[in-house]
C-alpha cells in the first residue's frame, strides 16, 4: 500500500472549496477531512496556502499521433497536459488514419498507452458513410463520443479528415452533412455518448470563401452565420433523435444565441469554449500573429465578452482548448501559408483560474475544466472531483506565485502558442496521476478512460 497525506490546503470538493486533508491510499482518494494523519511508512507533503483541485479533463485536444508525429505525438502532449494539471485529455478522431472503425480506434489506443503520461480516452469520427454497426462497434470499443466535422471532406486514400471545399476529386467522401446526423443520431442517442460537431455551416463558408492573405480575410471567411446555422440545424436534428449535442470550440455571440435558444426548447445541448476564446480578440492579431491563426478564428471583443457572459450564466459549461499544434516553422510561414491551429493544453488550467478570479470566483475554474466534463462524458465515477472512491489525480496550485507562458517551458512541440506571454497570477506546484506525482521524463502510466454508459 502506498499511502500520501496532502496536508493544509484549501480542497475543491464536491460541496465547495473546505480546509482540509487528502489522504490518498493505492492511487484513490480514500478520506478528505481536516485533522488527518499518516503513519510512519506513508508519505506526507505540506501544502499550508495551496490549493487542491481536481485534475482538469480537457475534452477537446489534437495529438497528430498517429499522422504527424513531427508535429506533436502522445507523449509530447501529454507531458505538456501533465505539466498544466490537466490528467485527462480526450483526443479527437481526426488523426491519421482517422478514427472511424473499431479497429482504428484499437489501434490508437494500444499506440497512446505506450507513450501517455496522462489517462486518454478517444473519440469516434462521423462520416457520411458510417454505419450504425460502425458507431456500435466504436462504442463497445470505448468511444467517448463521436464527432462530425460538417464542413471537412474525407480522403478515402490517406484516411485523413480534411478541408477541402469544391473539390471535384474521386478520393474525397463528402462531408458528414445534417443528413447523415439525422440517419445516425438516433444510434447515438440509444448508445448514450455525446454528438459532437465542428459547428461551421458548409454553404455558409462556401458564399465568403476568399484568398486568406489577411486576419480580416479569415474573418471574413468564416462568418459567424456558420456557426450558428450548424448549431441550430444539428440542434434540430439532435431534438428529434434525443441525441445529446455537444458543440465543439464555441466562437461567436451569434453561436452562442442559437445554443441557447436550443436549450430553451429543450434540446439535450451543451457547450465548450476555449481560452483563446475568452482572452484573445482580433485585436490581438498584430501582436500575436500567425500564433493565434485557428478555425474557428478568435473574432471581436463584442463575441468575446458574450462567450465571457455565456460561462457566467452557465449556457456554456466546459471549457476546453481545441490544443492543435504544428511545428513553429510551419506557422511562422506567412499568414496564408501557415496553418491553422495552436497548442493550448498545457496553459487550460492556469488561464481558467484566472479568468475565473477575475470573474469574482476562482472556484469555477475546477468546475469548467474538471468536474463539468467529468460528469459531460461519463467519467464522473472516477474523475473530476477529490473525494474518496475517485482517482487521485490531483493538482497544488499557489494563488501566491505568478506565471508567464514562455516558449522554453511549454512541452509540445510547438513552443510559440497563442497566449504565449500571457501571465497569471497563479502557479502549479505539482501534479499527481493515481497518487504519483508527475515527473518530466517518467514513464507512461497513461491509461485508458471509458465512458460509463448511462443508456446501455
Ligand atoms: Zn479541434
Amino acid at each position: 500500500m502506498t499511502e500520501l497525506l496532502i496536508k493544509g490546503g484549501t480542497v475543491y470538493t464536491p460541496d465547495g472549496p473546505r480546509r482540509a486533508d487528502v489522504h490518498v491510499s493505492d492511487g484513490a482518494i480514500v478520506r478528505v477531512e481536516p485533522g488527518l494523519a499518516i503513519g510512519p511508512d506513508g508519505k506526507q507533503i505540506d501544502v499550508d496556502g495551496m490549493y487542491v483541485l481536481p485534475g482538469a479533463v480537457d475534452v477537446h485536444v489534437h495529438s497528430r499521433d498517429p499522422g504527424f508525429p513531427e508535429k506533436e505525438d502522445f507523449a509530447t502532449m501529454t507531458a505538456a497536459a501533465a505539466a498544466g494539471g490537466v490528467t485527462v485529455v480526450l483526443d479527437m478522431p481526426n488523426t491519421v488514419p482517422a478514427v472511424d472503425s473499431a479497429g482504428v480506434l484499437e489501434s490508437k489506443a494500444a499506440l497512446a498507452r505506450s507513450k501517455a503520461q496522462v489517462d486518454f480516452g478517444l473519440w469516434g469520427l462521423i462520416r457520411s458513410s458510417t454505419t450504425p454497426e460502425q458507431l456500435e462497434a466504436m462504442a463497445d470499443a470505448g468511444a467517448v463520443g463521436f464527432k462530425a466535422y460538417l464542413a471537412y471532406s474525407f480522403s478515402l486514400s490517406r484516411k485523413q479528415v480534411l478541408y477541402s471545399p469544391d473539390d471535384e476529386d474521386p478520393d474525397l467522401e463528402p462531408p458528414a452533412d445534417y443528413g447523415t446526423l439525422a440517419r445516425l443520431a438516433p444510434v447515438v442517442a440509444a448508445l448514450g455518448l455525446p454528438l459532437a460537431i465542428h459547428a461551421e455551416d458548409p454553404t455558409v463558408l462556401a458564399a465568403f470563401r476568399r484568398p486568406l492573405l489577411t486576419y480580416d480575410d479569415l474573418l471574413e471567411s468564416r462568418p459567424p452565420e456558420a456557426e450558428a446555422v450548424a448549431v441550430s440545424a444539428a440542434a434540430a436534428v439532435a431534438r428529434e433523435s434525443g441525441a445529446h449535442l455537444h458543440i465543439a470550440h464555441l466562437s461567436s455571440a451569434l453561436g452562442l444565441q442559437a445554443a441557447e435558444d436550443a436549450v430553451k426548447v429543450g434540446t439535450s445541448l451543451s457547450v465548450e469554449t476555449c481560452p483563446q476564446f475568452l482572452l484573445l480578440t482580433a485585436q490581438d492579431f498584430d501582436q500575436v500573429g500567425s500564433a493565434m491563426k485557428m478555425l474557428p478564428p478568435i473574432r471581436g471583443a463584442a463575441d468575446r465578452e458574450a462567450l465571457v457572459g455565456g460561462l457566467k450564466r452557465g449556457v456554456i459549461s466546459v471549457v476546453s482548448t481545441d490544443h492543435a499544434p504544428h511545428t513553429d516553422e510551419e506557422k511562422s510561414r506567412r499568414f496564408e501559408d501557415a496553418p491553422a491551429g495552436s497548442p493550448g493544453v498545457q496553459t487550460l488550467y492556469l488561464s481558467c483560474l484566472q479568468l475565473a478570479k477575475d470573474l469574482g470566483d476562482v472556484w469555477l475554474a475546477p468546475r469548467w475544466v474538471s468536474q463539468a466534463p467529468a460528469d459531460l462524458f461519463g467519467l464522473s465515477r472516477s474523475k473530476g472531483a477529490i473525494a474518496p472512491g475517485f482517482d487521485a489525480d490531483i493538482v497544488i496550485v499557489d494563488p501566491r506565485g505568478k506565471t508567464r507562458v514562455r516558449p522554453e517551458h511549454m512541452r509540445s512541440r510547438q513552443r510559440h502558442g497563442a497566449l504565449e506571454g500571457k501571465e497569471f497570477d497563479f502557479s502549479i506546484q505539482s501534479v499527481f496521476l493515481r497518487g504519483e506525482r508527475f515527473a518530466p521524463g517518467g514513464k507512461a502510466r497513461g491509461r485508458m478512460v471509458r465512458p460509463a454508459l448511462v443508456a446501455r
